[in-house]
């Protein structure tokens, strides 16, 4: 039976980093994976060109039980390190809003990139292959699978989660951490549409198409981004964000004018304006539809017309929209997975398992979930890195 030093189920993301690190310091490395080719998911992401991390990307974008736990992980490898990297492969990119760094050409050169390291590194790959059993051999372990069985010493987890089935992606790591005895923190959908009844739906239908930026809240949580009404309700970054924070049964809040006091401005524009009709005067804010739909009952009076008690309630609808969504799209279309092995079964230093030597988990598969906008992808490069780094330099 072949021996390597480490074997890493999973060459997505993190996989690959780790790969790449352990192997630039000597150790053999094999990766395996179920799925024809490496990182399905990259050259999926970020509409194909991938937004491969955030420049302000820090512990406040990512949510975890444990919310000290990424701290080490991202301070020692930063976006700076990752930006330096594609910079050396003279891969183009640009600043797409708020930090996000997206290819200008396709997400399957960062692949490239990886496989490009993984290969000066001497990694080995195993595509098309199943891992059947995992059994602990002295101080490695040996992985069978439905091509070989291999012996290592040290074996990682970077299977991701079970977002997008259809692309082959499994809950296969919570598989691996629970033969082992390690807590899982129930997976659930995370960055995922949320759904809507159809009487809300039917409500909505002749804004579809129309897209404004928003604050929505759920409890504490509030994110400032596009809000796109469509045919099934409303969606965009916003709703995507908030998705991750939302419980079936909680409301959400939204601000369709994102911050700004609207009652006391109706009102000064009362005074200063009173012929105006609420629908223009609205429209200084918002698209010009979303704010015709908002006055319907009073689109034919002027400012001067409308008392105390139908402003405050134009403005409660504007300022504080509460949503109750019926539900969400679920792992079908989810983009990550909140939950995974608990943190405090692993160090935050190398992602070794506390009470399994030599048995890691790196990425997705751990409870560490990033917002929308390139960090989900930064914590799989920093965890990948400092995972395998730890690899490299023990054995
Ligand atoms: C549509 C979409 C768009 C996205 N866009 C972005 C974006 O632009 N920016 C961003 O930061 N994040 C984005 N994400 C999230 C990002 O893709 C993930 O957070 C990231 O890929 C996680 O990296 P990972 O290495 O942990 O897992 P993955 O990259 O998912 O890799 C896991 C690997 O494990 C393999 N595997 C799974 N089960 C098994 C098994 N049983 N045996 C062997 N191999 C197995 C899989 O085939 C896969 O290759 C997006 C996700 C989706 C679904």
């Amino acid at each position: 039976m072949r021996n390597f030093d480490v074997i890493i189920i999973g060459a997505g993301a993190a996989g690959m980093m780790c790969g790449a690190v352990a192997g630039a310091q000597g150790r053999s490395v094999l990766l395996i994976d179920s799925a024809i080719s490496a990182g399905e998911k990259i050259r999926i992401s970020g509409g194909g060109r991938c937004n491969f991390t955030n420049l302000h990307c820090g512990p406040h974008n990512f949510i975890s039980k444990n919310k000290h736990f990424c701290k080490s992980a991202l301070a020692g490898y930063t976006p700076a390190d990752f930006i330096d990297l594609v910079k050396s492969y003279k891969i183009k990119f640009h600043e797409k809003e708020k930090g996000q760094l997206f290819c200008d050409e396709s997400a399957n050169q960062i692949i490239g990139m990886l496989r490009s390291e993984c290969k000066n590194a001497g990694n080995q790959f195993k595509f098309e292959t199943e891992v059947l059993d995992i059994k602990k051999d002295g101080d490695g372990f040996i992985v069978t699978t439905s091509k070989a069985s291999w012996r290592c010493k040290k074996l990682v987890v970077a299977t991701g989660g079970p977002s997008i089935p259809k692309m082959g992606a499994t809950g296969y790591g919570y598989k691996v951490a629970a033969q082992f005895g390690l807590n899982i923190i129930e997976p659930v959908p995370a960055l995922v549409p949320l759904s809507f009844t159809d009487g809300f739906k039917a409500d909505l239908k002749e804004l579809a198409g129309t897209s404004l930026d928003v604050q929505v809240k759920h409890g504490k949580t509030i994110f400032e981004d596009a809000l796109l009404f469509t045919h099934r309700g409303i969606s965009g970054p916003a709703i995507l964000q908030i998705s991750t924070y939302w419980q079936a049964g909680d409301e959400i809040s939204i601000d369709l004018v994102a911050g700004t006091d609207i009652l006391a401005r109706l009102k000064q524009a009362r005074t200063e304006s009173p012929k105006q009709s609420p629908a223009v005067f609205l429209s200084q804010f918002m698209p010009r539809n979303l704010a015709d739909f908002l006055v319907k009952d009073i689109a034919q009076k002027r400012l001067a017309d409308i008392n105390d008690k139908t402003l405050n309630r134009l403005s409660e609808n504007i300022n504080h929209w509460q949503l109750k969504p019926a539900g969400s799209e679920g792992f079908r279309t989810a983009e990550v997975t909140r939950g995974g092995v608990d943190t405090k079964e692993l160090s935050s230093k190398t992602f070794e398992a506390r009470s399994v030597p030599g048995l890691y988990f790196i990425g997705e598969v751990v409870d560490v979930t990033g917002h929308l906008g390139g960090h989900n992808f930064q914590w799989a490069w920093a965890s990948g890195y400092a995972c395998g780094y730890a690899c490299g330099i023990t054995l």
